[in-house]
């Protein structure tokens, strides 16, 4: 089944064109990558996929149905769920509360992750669950923000840049995560700087240069392809 089918999007931020004509699509228990430089306009697209921000034109299929006027919450409550760039973790609450809170997503939609499979993913959130989530480190707190996604029951999972600011080894806990998670089915859609990891893990990607997907293709493939590389995404 195809999860998600985006057909010509155009997103602009009053006279700035974000995305222009963006069109892309992810199959179910797919691992896709979106890469890119700066600003050429990943969190634009993951945003217009949640209705965070409005687009202007296109269509957006989630699961068949269009998400044309619906609000960030009935997006996430139809099982599309986005961890967004800085994590945006509810600080003052504790690790459990903050899991707790995913559930809102999830509404009576079936339980396919339990806070019992967010601990053994994670175990350092159940050694921490009444820790203030503030006090966490960057990569506890990229590992929270996750496990609160899961907590909302995700039929396809947004990411956006997990590996910002994180160290080397903690990267590979939260990318070692996600693949699990992959393989156990999950539909992920991962948004990267790190185009090496990003192509590493997943199978397929697209590359977004200025608002045009200007190349995609089997991740190996695009790892490979040293024009690629060199044009769209620095040595
Ligand atoms: P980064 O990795 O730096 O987050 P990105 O690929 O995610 O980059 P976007 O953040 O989506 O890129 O930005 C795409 C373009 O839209 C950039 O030119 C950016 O300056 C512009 N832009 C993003 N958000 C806004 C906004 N709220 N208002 C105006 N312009 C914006």
């Amino acid at each position: 089944m195809t999860k998600l089918k985006i057909n010509d999007l155009h997103v602009a931020y009053g006279g700035v064109n974000a995305l222009r004509g963006v069109s892309l699509y992810i199959e179910e228990g797919e691992m896709v990558a979106l890469i890119g430089s700066n600003g050429a306009g990943k969190s634009t697209l993951l945003n217009a996929l949640s209705n965070v921000v409005k687009r202007k034109s296109g269509e957006i299929a989630f699961e068949g149905r269009d998400t044309r006027g619906m609000s960030p919450y009935a997006v996430a409550r139809q099982g599309l769920l986005h961890v967004p760039e800085g994590r945006q973790i509810l600080s003052d609450m504790s690790v459990f509360e903050n899991l707790q809170v995913g559930l809102i997503a999830r509404g009576k939609r079936k339980a396919m992750y339990t806070l019992d499979h967010v601990y053994e993913l994670f175990p350092v959130l159940e050694e921490r669950r009444d820790q203030i989530a503030g006090t966490l480190s960057g990569g506890q707190q990229q590992m929270l923000a996750i496990g609160r996604a899961l907590m909302g029951g995700p039929h396809l999972l947004l990411l956006d840049e997990p590996s910002l600011g994180l160290s080397p080894l903690i990267t590979d806990q939260v990318f070692d995560a996600l693949k699990k998670l992959n393989a156990e089915g999950l539909t992920v859609l991962l948004v990267e700087q790190n185009a090496h990891r990003a192509l590493a893990a997943t199978s397929r990607a697209y590359v977004l240069d200025r608002g045009t997907i200007s190349f995609e293709g089997k991740s190996a493939e695009i790892a490979g392809n040293k024009a690629v590389i060199d044009s769209y995404l620095g040595a």
